[in-house]
């Protein structure tokens, strides 16, 4: 039984691992650089070790620093977070060498996902629609573009091993191409030492729908319904919302059943996340996420699961506390993305919290690690805390995000809070209207 889990990851993300620990009995400790030594997670933990330098390189994605931090205190298992090495199987495959449990999937499903060709082609196999495109990879030119030619264009030029919005390339024309084409595998190639690129077509105003799945290692899995995050600028998520407006609850239940038996075929551990473009009644399946996603909270709100603790649990062995048949979604949710950030250009902004006032009341919930005098240092991600809203419907849940926003006081640094108030007030958002291409087109975003 796990009695000691390691936190590999800062932030607001610790901090939420910390709580499902402390309900769960288990006890705490956190890692952190010598930027974070005054970090919320490291005041929540039960003990914390500095494994290294500010930069992520040489302390949070410092491998041997990490397993040693986790040896030396008596951890028993590892939770990775998100980013980071979250998604490592290297890292996934150390854990368990040194007999620790690694709180995430086994690493030969994080490696099979993490490559996009291999995951696109193991759920075509498994009877999921997927993006028309190239059969897998297409190392020469020429087989590109007759491909390109035969799904028509605009085409887009994906890295296998791309991630977080990274190793995209568009050709609108046949002209577009070839420069596209060179141009993406070299990036990919220096980015991240993998320039192995495949074909997709380029959907024009698709929407971002994804499903939350959980497995357990008896072959169970369930899907807990999906959320639309289509509001993204860069093709990075700033707001997300449970249950999406466009699917019935006839096809979310048919379609959410074939994903959790695909997954459950495949013997996969634990939570993840199958992302699909959806365009004209249709779903499109592009990637899967092997770790639980910054937006799990919208899908706690409108299940009442709570996802990082049952993650624990069926890494321990257990079986899951329930079945499909029980799940069941009440009301709606949204989670705006708090970044520090420019509210219009999106340049991070780092510096010290001098004044904090965290907004409440009904249905509403922050997942932060920020107190009044905390830093925000230059070296990490710029999410910095979660306002998450739920309401009896999305009409309640709208008036409600309206009232949290204007309530949140986070003074010391540029936060992304005016956008989001926009974003509440704007018609096309009000109507549930909107595509991945929305906030780029309206509000000038780069
Ligand atoms: P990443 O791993 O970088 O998140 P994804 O494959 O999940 O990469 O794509 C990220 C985003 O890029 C999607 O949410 C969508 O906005 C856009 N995108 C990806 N594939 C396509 C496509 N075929 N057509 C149009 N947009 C796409």
């Amino acid at each position: 039984m796990i009695k000691k889990v390691l936190i590999a990851n800062r932030g607001e993300i610790a901090v939420r691992i910390l709580r499902a620990c402390k309900d769960l009995g288990i006890q705490t400790v956190a890692v952190h650089s010598t930027a974070d030594e005054d970090a919320m997670h490291v005041r929540l933990a039960d003990e914390s070790v500095c494994v290294g330098p500010p930069q992520p390189r040489e302390s949070y994605l410092n491998i041997p620093a990490i397993i040693s931090a986790a040896v030396i205190s008596g951890a028993d298992a590892i939770h990775p977070g998100f980013g980071f090495l979250s998604e490592n199987s290297t890292f996934a495959h150390m854990v368990e060498e040194h007999g620790l449990i690694f709180i995430g999937p086994k690493a030969d499903h994080i490696a099979m996902m993490g490559d996009k060709i291999m995951a696109k082609k193991t759920f075509a196999r498994l009877g999921l629609p997927t993006t028309p495109g190239s059969d897998g990879a297409v190392n020469d030119i020429s087989k590109a573009l007759k491909i390109a030619d035969k799904i028509g264009y605009p085409v887009l030029i994906k890295a296998a091993a791309g991630g977080g919005g990274r190793g995209m390339r568009i050709a609108q024309t046949k002209l577009d191409f070839t420069e596209a084409y060179e141009t993406a595998r070299r990036e990919a190639g220096i980015a991240f030492g993998n320039d192995r690129v495949y074909v997709e077509k380029y959907l024009e105003n698709p929407r971002h729908i994804e499903f939350q799945i959980i497995a357990d290692k008896f072959k169970n899995a369930v899907h807990l319904g999906e959320r639309d995050c289509s509001l993204q600028r860069r093709n990075q998520k700033v707001w997300e919302e449970a249950l999406s407006s466009v699917l019935t609850p006839e096809f979310r239940d048919n379609f959410g059943r074939k994903i959790a038996k695909a997954v459950g075929e495949l013997g996969y551990l634990g939570v993840g996340t199958l992302e699909f473009l959806y365009e004209k009644g249709e779903l499109y399946f592009i990637e899967m996420n092997t770790r639980i996603q910054v937006e799990h909270p919208i899908t706690e709100m409108i299940t009442g699961v709570d996802i990082v603790r049952e993650q624990i649990l069926v890494a321990d062995g257990n079986k899951l506390s329930f079945s499909q048949d029980e799940v069941e979604f009440r009301g709606h949710a949204i989670e705006c993305r708090i970044n520090a950030e420019n509210p219009e250009t999106f340049i991070p902004s780092a510096g010290t919290i001098t004044n904090y006032h965290c907004p409440g009341g009904p249905g509403v919930r922050v997942d932060s690690a920020l107190y009044a005098g905390c830093k925000i240092p230059p070296y990490y991600d710029s999410l910095i805390a979660k306002l998450i809203v739920h309401g009896a419907d999305r009409r309640q849940c709208l008036a409600r995000l309206r009232r949290a926003l204007s309530e949140y006081v986070i003074e010391g640094v540029d936060t992304l809070i005016p956008l989001h108030l926009k974003l509440v007030d704007h018609p096309n958002v009000i109507a549930g209207n909107f595509d991945i291409r929305f906030l780029e087109r309206n509000f000038q975003a780069g």
